[in-house]
């Protein structure tokens, strides 16, 4: 029964679909929503829209911004010549949160998985190699500890190394199939500091 209105439950619905919204969540901020000033829902709205219109991927690593090149990329005090390969943007930000990476990113998009039927031609790895043309001498590998991301490690060890530039793997100690982005700064300084090369 639709105890509330086809319009709320409209919201409801949309809400509920996003991640990590269970309906409970999505019923209290549909609430909340329609007793806001309703100049702040159209910020909120315009927020949303302007986002989704303006943010594309950076021409250079991959990761979302709303310029050409994402302002880490632009950067020209960042040391371009190493390169850390995430999976997302947001593994991205988690290191970037640390405040202590001086180089720049390649974001995968994803990461290799046969179960899932993803294959290295689905993810950024094209690009990467293109990158590889230019003057680098480290690439990081920092995708996750689980077997996605060793997988897609272990393949981009094999086809880096063969160039002769240094391919480094970031030290275990990120909990095994743990998301970047949940880690602790500490922990993943400790796991740059302690990287290894393969
Ligand atoms: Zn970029």
């Amino acid at each position: 029964m639709d105890y509330y209105g086809s319009q709320i439950s409209a919201l409801v619905a949309q809400l509920s679909g996003l991640p990590g919204i269970g309906s409970k969540t999505a019923l209290r901020l549909a609430f909340h929503i329609v007793n806001m000033p309703k100049e702040r829902v159209s910020a909120l709205t315009k927020a949303i829209t302007d986002a989704r219109e303006h943010v594309r991927y950076c021409a250079e690593c991959g990761t979302l911004t709303d310029q050409e090149l994402c302002p880490i990329c632009a950067d020209q005090k960042r040391d371009h010549r190493t390169i850390m390969v995430v999976e997302t943007s947001r593994d991205l930000a988690a290191y970037e949160r640390t405040g202590k990476y001086e180089g720049v990113y390649h974001v995968l998009q994803g990461a290799i998985s046969p179960l899932l039927g993803i294959g290295p031609q689905d993810i950024r790895l094209k690009e990467l190699l293109q990158r590889l043309q230019g003057d680098v001498d480290e690439v990081i590998i920092a995708t996750n500890s689980s077997l996605e991301g060793e997988t897609t490690a272990m393949y981009l060890s094999k086809l880096i190394k063969p160039s002769g530039i240094k391919v480094t793997r970031i030290a275990s100690g990120v909990p095994v199939g743990g998301d970047l982005e949940y880690i602790d700064e500490v922990t993943l300084l400790r796991a740059l500091d302690g990287r290894t090369e393969l």
